[in-house]
């Protein structure tokens, strides 16, 4: 078998899904296959290197085993609820077991119309397919939970979108593609029975750790919770903006999902947002740890007949495991920022003092990505670059000193620090104006940058001295004024 499906969601009620086989695209070919994730799910990589594997991802041929579905979801979108929203341009192919035994949904993106499409065509423009391979690549290479890239094919199709644009499928890999709007679609319809089958399945493939606890659905909750807060702050962390964080786009594993209108931050802007359908933006940058908390209160809700059987413990309940979020979040952003800048054992003061250089790059609209790089250079004395990246030069001198003094004090001393900042902070990030560049390329079907990308953003910590034009911001001509879904 090409893939060694051990298919699971497809044996869940009728109701969580729609069967659905994906629709052949004219003339497909290879972009991109990742051999090393092919490899890492036991994949026939010879078989998957070839034609026959093309057409697997494509959608031309169904791989044996293979039991295609599309998901049954709901989702509050920019706060207003949609009662069935579903997977309308995204067919599941199947599970498989990595070599550690985790399982793995295999997912084309783009591969026709399902009972979910609602007005859409069901297939992805080449962009999109370029945005999300990167991008949850290099949030991979980056340490930060995600769905992967395990495919990105031309499909010899038009696809209209403002334009007629060219079609691409995605193949997705993802712990499992279970969104909080999962649960609302059951709960909208008061469908008791189905939520508790959903919270099991969820939490024997997730969070199985919570059968042990008195009440396991809360285990669960507490769980979800738990990643969710962690994700947001290392999100925070990099400068990453999902741009479209409604329900239906927040698994419930934990990962980031659904690359859309996303981007990272060139200057620091706290209110910064790119997505042009985020007009009042809702999911700008700083927003991100709040939205979560307000789509996890929604899970929450959804949990309710699980958490009690008298209705005002089960609020009491879901309360209190709310109330733990911004805890875990905060002390993860916390010792994430700290980190940043070399110290290890973050304590209140240095909090602060993190705060107070964040409020200086915001001043000085400073590049995010750049001031940590410089500023592990001022430590070994070049500090012009980094004092020059800002606007009030007294303050970010007074700041340095305070630095100093700081991460000598360090256990293990600066260097212990300076160690540390090398780990966390990348000299490479997906800079919005390389993607614009390698999308532009892709649709005259010259793949040349993507594949140049691609390779820098997988190895992100690492310092190439040929590449330092792929770690600079845009020049005031290159800027991304804004993102679209483009789907
Ligand atoms: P998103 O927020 O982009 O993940 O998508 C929101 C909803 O719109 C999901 O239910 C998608 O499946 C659906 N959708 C997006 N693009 C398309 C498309 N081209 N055809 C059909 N459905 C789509
Ligand atoms: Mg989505």
């Amino acid at each position: 078998m090409p893939f060694p499906f051990d298919n699971s969601y497809v044996r869940l009620p009728a109701d969580f899904f729609s069967k659905t086989d994906a629709t052949p695209v004219s003339a497909p070919q290879w972009i991109m296959l990742n051999r090393e994730l092919a490899k890492d799910l036991r994949l026939d990589l010879a078989l998957l290197d070839s034609s026959t594997g093309l057409a697997y991802l494509s959608g031309n041929q169904n791989p044996l085993g293979a039991e295609p579905l599309a998901m049954a979801y709901a989702g509050h979108q920019f706060g207003g609820f949609s009662p069935q929203l579903g997977d309308g341009r995204a067919i599941l192919l199947g599970e498989v077991l990595d070599k550690n035994g985790r399982r793995y949904d295999i997912q084309l993106k783009g591969a026709g119309p399902t009972a979910y499409s609602r007005r859409g065509d069901g297939r992805s423009a080449l962009g999109p397919v370029l945005r999300e391979y990167l991008l949850s690549e290099a949030m991979t290479a980056l340490g930060v939970p995600s769905t992967r890239a395990l495919a990105a094919v031309w499909s010899g199709d038009q696809v209209r979108r403002e334009a007629y644009e060219p079609g691409g499928v995605f193949t997705r890999v993802a712990s499992s593609h279970m969104r909080v709007g999962t649960f609302q679609y059951f709960a909208a319809k008061q469908d008791h029975e189905n939520i508790r089958l959903l919270a099991d399945y969820a939490m024997d493939r997730h969070y199985p750790e919570a059968r042990e606890r008195q009440n396991a659905y809360l285990g669960l909750l507490d769980g979800v919770i738990r990643n969710q807060a962690q994700l947001i702050a290392r999100w925070m962390q990099v400068g990453f903006i999902h741009g479209v964080l409604n329900t239906d786009n927040m698994s419930i594993s934990g990962e980031t999902i659904d690359y859309g209108p996303c981007a990272f931050l060139d200057d620091y802007d706290p209110a910064k947002k790119f997505s042009y359908i985020d007009q009042q933006g809702r999911y700008a940058y700083e927003n991100q740890p709040a939205i979560a908390h307000w789509n996890l209160t929604r899970l929450a809700e959804t949990l309710l007949p699980l958490l009690g059987d008298k209705e005002e413990d089960a609020i009491e309940a879901a309360k209190s495991a709310l109330g733990r979020y911004s805890d875990i979040f905060q002390s993860a952003l916390v010792a994430g920022f700290c980190a940043k800048v070399g110290i290890k054992d973050a304590e209140e003061a240095d909090w602060l003092m993190v705060q107070s250089l964040l409020e200086l790059m915001k001043f000085g609209r400073v590049d995010f990505t750049l001031t940590f790089r410089y500023l592990l250079q001022a430590a070994s004395g070049d500090e012009a670059r980094f004092t020059g990246l800002f606007k009030d030069l007294a303050a970010i001198g007074d700041w340095l000193e305070r630095w100093r003094a700081r991460l000598a004090k360090n256990e293990g001393g600066t260097d212990s620090g300076l160690a540390l900042m090398r780990k966390v902070n990348p000299v490479f990030i997906p800079r919005n104006h390389r993607i614009e560049e390698v999308i532009q390329a892709g649709i005259k079907q010259d793949f040349e940058p993507f594949h140049r990308l691609l390779k820098i953003l997988q190895n992100p910590f690492s310092e190439q001295c040929k590449l330092a034009e792929y770690e600079n911001p845009p020049q005031p001509d290159e800027v991304v004024q804004a993102t679209f879904c483009g789907t």
